[in-house]
């Protein structure tokens, strides 16, 4: 039997941060991974797909034909897309495995290390797991004084449609692709859904169908985003099939068939090559010994926790596993969290309120806080601003003009921000700045008086903060389709 002072189940990014976290605390760490280090993050999710989303952005501007050049014969095919993918996943693979091996040498004056387990672990009981699998023939005991459960998620599927993961595949299956399949259905228009339709798009091989059952993709943002991002993906030749209902899906002679029915009752059927699920996510709860640990799960399988603790007080639950976001971020800061409220008494509440996210469309989507349908919702008077990037120097420079910066703010003097909407190129990069000022509850005269670099794309959300003082440099009077100044109170 092996001692350890914690160990963790799984190491995607929120068993690593938990675990790096750990050894910093000067614990005696164990890391037990059944598959590849890193997780779905880097092989099946993040970085994988935002690899192929950036490399996607590069083949379709390399074919612009308004930068003064014309690329000719820009040769593309999936394997070598692939290569690149893969020498980028490599690379954090192995940034992680050389950091697991160096930190595995005990210290000076400290002899506690990370060990890192290759295999399946389950628990045989609450203080004890089993880890088959391993290079050892025999079964591994470990048993340590502190449990992490990071053994994030999977693709969810749904009964009626058997994935093969050759003609009808979920996530996990894009890099197995041999080629660029010439026509694909993607079924669900979620971030995932949308993602991946733009960058079947955007290469240009592929006819995309996207299946939409809400009467609009991206429904929980505002319409304004939701409608762009609908409207870009159908210039770059997407079908959107809005408001439908999948009535069957099935590979017939080497094709995929699906039926839907449309809004008005009518009914299609449409071939394709290729057939992606994109229906959300299931946490990996199966087979880990749950019950033998006593830890509780809700009735969609999730493990239920407070805080990260787990019905059993000594095991804890980090990442997708649990029923928090399923990101990399919230599961970076859960495993830190779960490891200082264990060995540094922390007593602070995870808050994910002023949570950052950025969806990769084209362009890219980054939101903070608040949306004004969400304000709408609650009832929150708010006042608004929105910037188009038509008036963003950087934006021009780049030849990309598509897309604004929208901030919403308190319908009072103090002018507290709520949240803000960036569609655009860099559209990331705006929203730290404001991230920051929200968690400290800043108002928008200190986002006003920021000295931004020029050209940046952050001039845009300057301009903005100041178009709700008054004080902007281009006024919404003289651009009224480019510059949006409004305020939302509420009767009763
Ligand atoms: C297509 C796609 C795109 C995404 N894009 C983004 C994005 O842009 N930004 C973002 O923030 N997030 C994104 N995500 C989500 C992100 O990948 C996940 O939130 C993140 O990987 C969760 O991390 P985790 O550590 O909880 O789980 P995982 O990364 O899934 O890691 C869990 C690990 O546990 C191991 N494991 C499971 N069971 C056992 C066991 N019994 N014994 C031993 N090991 C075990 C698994 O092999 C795995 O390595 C995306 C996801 C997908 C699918």
């Amino acid at each position: 039997m092996l001692e350890f002072d914690v160990c963790i189940i799984g190491a995607g990014p929120a068993g690593i941060a938990a675990a790096i976290r750990a050894w910093d605390f000067g614990q005696q760490v164990c890391i037990i991974e059944k598959g590849p280090l890193g997780g779905a993050s880097v092989h099946n999710g993040a970085l994988s797909s935002k690899t192929l989303w950036e490399l996607s952005r590069d083949y379709i501007n390399a074919g612009r034909q308004d930068r003064g050049y014309i690329a000719e014969n820009v040769e593309i095919d999936f394997p070598h897309v692939v290569n690149c993918v893969h020498r980028a996943i490599n690379e954090k693979v192995s940034q992680i495995s050389s950091q697991f091996a160096a930190l595995s040498q005990p210290r000076p004056g400290c002899p506690n290390c990370i060990s890192l387990v290759r295999g399946n672990a389950r628990f045989l009981d609450s203080k004890t797991l089993c880890v088959d699998g391993n290079e050892s023939s025999r079964a591994l005991k470990i048993s340590a004084k502190n449990f992490i459960i990071a053994t994030g998620s999977r693709p969810r599927t749904l009964d009626e449609i058997i994935v093969d993961g050759s003609f009808i595949m979920t996530s996990d299956h894009m890099m197995d692709l041999m080629s660029f399949p010439r026509s694909m259905v993607i079924l669900g228009a979620g971030v995932a859904g949308c993602e991946f339709a733009t960058i079947f798009a955007n290469f240009g091989q592929t006819k995309v169908y996207l299946i939409d059952r809400a009467d609009r993709i991206l429904p929980f943002e505002d319409e304004d985003i939701s409608r762009i991002c609908s409207t870009n993906l159908e210039a770059k030749g997407v079908t959107i099939h809005h408001r439908a209902k999948l009535l069957s899906m099935q590979v017939v002679d080497d094709q995929v068939e699906y039926t839907i029915e449309h809004h008005t009752g009518g009914k299609e059927t449409i071939q394709v090559e290729r057939a992606l699920i994109s229906v959300g996510r299931v946490p990996n709860v199966f087979g880990l010994g749950l019950d033998k640990a006593g830890v509780l799960v809700d009735e969609q399988g999730r493990i239920t926790s407070d805080n990260t603790q787990t019905s059993v007080p000594h095991i804890y639950a980090i990442g997708d596993v649990s029923a928090d976001k399923a990101l990399v971020s919230i599961g970076e800061i859960q495993g830190r969290y779960a490891i200082e409220r264990i060995y540094a008494n922390a007593d602070s509440v995870l808050s994910y309120e002023n949570l950052s996210t950025i969806m990769f469309l084209d362009p890219e989507v980054a939101a903070i806080g608040l949306n004004e349908q969400q304000a709408q919702d609650n009832r929150i008077p708010y006042r608004v601003s929105v910037y188009g990037y038509s008036l963003v120097n950087r934006a021009i420079a780049m030849r990309a003009t598509d897309g604004f910066v929208k901030l919403l703010v308190t319908n009072d003097e103090d002018m507290r921000i709520l949240g803000m909407r960036v569609l655009g190129v860099h559209a990331s990069t705006s929203i730290e700045a404001v991230s920051l000022m929200m968690k400290h509850d800043r108002s928008v005269c200190d986002l006003a008086e920021l000295l931004h670099p020029h050209p940046a794309v952050t001039e845009g959300v300057q301009e903005c903060a100041r178009m709700l003082l008054g004080t902007s440099i281009y006024k919404p009077q003289v651009f009224q389709s480019d510059l949006r100044l409004s305020q939302v109170t509420y009767s009763d």
